[in-house]
């Protein structure tokens, strides 16, 4: 498949064009708001084609969109995508209110074509092999998660994430989402109701650079979140406690495959194998897939959108002092 990519970010250059490469596809162009940041990009990643004007993409026939703009952008690439007729995969959060997230996922039915949002973490060898349990009753009945998600946020990304709440910065919307995402895949399931608070330790400037929320699951599970910016010697996990059996997956919640996971049984801790495979490409795989009609595991559309929607209510409850009841549609 022949990609478009809108957005010469950070994610592209790091992860995204190497991820469609080894996918079998090829990258034919990128398109940024700045022809210098384009030719820079394109020259780096050995792509044909450097665009800082939309319009010119359409002549270049690509069959499928990455969209890794700063979050506010994320819509009008997406509706120019499904405009081009082009399959879209875009990076989370999908926009900055649902409105915007649902105009997106119904362009995209209207276009005919597949909308995937760019939730890696569930690719995760971790992740799938915590579903494998729960699907086999291995932790008996699910009673709580706790999925501790701080990390420092790197130098070079202290940019629009942490001062710019027009552009989507902030904690909530960078993280929560994943949260929700692996939450969703393993249990099923979305939060019926969250409380949070949020804060600043200093890193964030008109945004929350930490925040912690509990949300409340229609099956009687109870959550526990923690997201941060701040905290360079934090250690990341994801824990699933069951009346039977536990699971703890440690350093999974990362952009780098790696981590281990841990299943505490009557009969003792038993160290799962992880296969460290790349989760990027682990997505574009399932995308595929779901082009072409298969079962799959992507992370959809819609489901970009209900993770928006738990991310939108925790900064409401943290805002309010309330907490929020969520629906879904
Ligand atoms: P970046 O800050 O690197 O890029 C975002 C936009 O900022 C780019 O599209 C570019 O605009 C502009 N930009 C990039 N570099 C510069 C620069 N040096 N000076 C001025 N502007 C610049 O963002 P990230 O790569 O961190 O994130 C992009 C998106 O991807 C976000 O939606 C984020 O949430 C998501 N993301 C997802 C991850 C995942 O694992 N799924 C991980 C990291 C991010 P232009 O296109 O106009 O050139």
């Amino acid at each position: 498949m022949k990609w478009a990519f809108i957005g010469a970010s950070h994610i592209a250059s790091e992860w995204m064009v190497g991820a469609v490469r080894a996918a079998g596809d090829e990258v034919i162009a990128v398109l940024s708001g700045s022809a210098a940041r384009a030719a820079e990009f394109a020259h780096q990643h050995g792509i044909a084609h450097a665009l800082s004007d939309a319009r010119e993409l359409e002549r270049l026939r690509p069959e499928a969109v990455y969209v890794s703009s700063t979050n506010d952008q994320h819509e009008a690439a997406v509706l120019l995508a499904a405009s081009m007729g082009c399959h879209v995969l875009c990076e989370k959060p999908l926009a900055t209110d649902l409105d915007a997230a649902r105009r997106m996922v119904e362009a995209c039915e209207r276009a005919g074509v597949v909308m995937g949002t760019n939730h890696h973490l569930r690719h995760n060898s971790a992740h799938r092999q915590m579903r494998e349990v729960l699907r086999e009753q291995g932790l008996g009945r699910p009673v709580a998660a706790r999925v501790s998600h701080s990390v420092f946020l790197r130098p070079q990304l202290q940019g629009w994430r942490i001062d710019n709440p027009a552009a989507g910065g902030g904690v909530v919307l960078d993280i929560a989402v994943h949260n929700a995402d692996s939450l969703a895949f393993l249990l099923g399931e979305y939060p019926t109701e969250v409380t949070a608070l949020k804060g600043s330790s200093g890193m964030g400037r008109g945004v929350e650079d930490q925040s912690m929320s509990l949300w409340q699951f229609s099956s009687g599970l109870c959550a526990v979140t923690h997201q941060g910016f701040n905290t360079p010697y934090a250690s990341n996990r994801l824990e699933l406690l069951g009346d039977q059996a536990s699971l703890e997956a440690h350093g999974v919640l990362n952009q780098a495959p790696g981590g281990e996971l841990i299943w505490r049984r009557a009969d003792g801790d038993l160290a799962l194998r992880l296969d460290h495979d790349n989760l990027y490409l682990r997505g574009l795989r399932e995308m595929h897939k779901a082009i072409a009609g298969q079962p799959n595991d992507m992370a959809s559309g819609t489901a970009g959108l209900q993770s928006l929607a738990v991310a939108l209510a925790v900064l409401e409850s943290a805002r309010s002092g309330r907490r929020v009841a969520l629906r879904y549609e």
